[in-house]
């Protein structure tokens, strides 16, 4: 368990790091700088530090600490967490996020409401879906794991399809720490929703920060790839929204890899990779209180 739970945390950090030098990159684009960018480069438009990760992993790490900080009832830690980090003045903060920010006065569903109807309706972006992770590696329980989700992305996110890309994305996880198959745990719950249909052909949309748009990228990389580095190798050389649909995708990759099966060029590569160790310990041990409290 602690193998994958260390893997998932990897797997994010991994694709946001490798998919940070083609961001708002187009595939050609890239073909004509990089050729092809199979490796942790750095560059691109934030320019980052070969193994810096952006936004998708800092808010990862925020999820995470906000329930090490309190398991019961993280939602407040999260938060306080996230301003902690956008007082840090970060370079990349996604718009919707931003928007919350500006609007955020002490309640995070009214600014989440508030930034919504700010962006004339818009807030399905894939701010949520990205950092969502933890929350499947802290509970072992599908109804918790289900209610912290969607309350998570509801701080930030109004719009009901982002709540819905993080519970998919999190009962995947839910099956794949308890070794299920990743793909057939994919198309098990996909079934009867909006990515049922053609889940395994090239989608139709551009790779971009719509969250329906990322998660269709997101199953295609996970459902036609066999290994951790087809994944977020796939996702980086189709630009867009790259940093973070390699995250999303590195994340599910990685907890069915598990962290020893990894390539250790890119876990040596990536700069926070002291800090992950530790949360992924700490979000452990609250999945075995957890457990021994069900
Ligand atoms: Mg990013």
């Amino acid at each position: 368990m602690l193998d994958r739970i260390l893997g998932g945390l990897f797997g994010v950090a991994i694709g946001d790091a490798m998919g940070a030098t083609t961001e708002f990159m187009s595939q050609k684009e890239i073909e004509k700088e990089h050729g092809i960018v199979d490796d942790i480069i750095g560059g691109g438009c934030w320019d980052v530090l070969p193994g810096e990760t952006t936004d998708d992993t800092a808010m990862t790490i925020a999820v995470a600490k906000g329930i090490i900080t309190n398991r019961n009832n993280p939602i407040d830690d999260m938060g306080k967490e996230f301003l902690k980090w956008k007082n840090t003045d970060p370079k990349d903060i996604g718009i919707t996020i931003r928007v919350v920010f500006d609007r955020f006065n002490g309640n995070w569903f009214e600014a989440a409401k508030s930034a919504h109807d700010y962006l004339d309706g818009k807030s399905a972006g894939n701010g949520s879906l990205m950092r969502c992770l933890p929350i499947a590696l802290a509970y072992p329980k599908l109804d918790k794991i289900e209610e912290l989700t969607i309350a998570h992305s509801k701080m930030t996110h109004y719009d009901d399809l982002a709540s819905e890309a993080c519970v998919i994305y999190n009962r995947i996880a839910y099956r794949v720490l308890n070794n299920e198959d990743l793909k057939s745990s994919i198309l098990d719950e996909i079934k009867n929703t909006r990515y049922e249909k053609n889940a395994a052909s090239k989608p139709d949309c551009p790779p971009d920060g719509f969250v329906v748009n990322s998660m269709k990228w997101v199953l295609y990389w996970l459902l036609n790839s066999d290994t951790f580095e087809e994944v977020i190798i796939g996702a980086t050389n189709m630009g867009g929204d790259s940093d973070t649909i390699a995250a999303i995708a590195g994340g599910l990759k990685g907890l069915e890899v598990g962290y020893e099966k990894l390539p250790n060029h890119f876990k040596d590569k990536l700069l926070d990779k002291a800090k992950l160790n530790e949360l992924a310990h700490q979000l452990h041990e609250i999945r075995e209180q957890e457990t021994l409290n069900t």
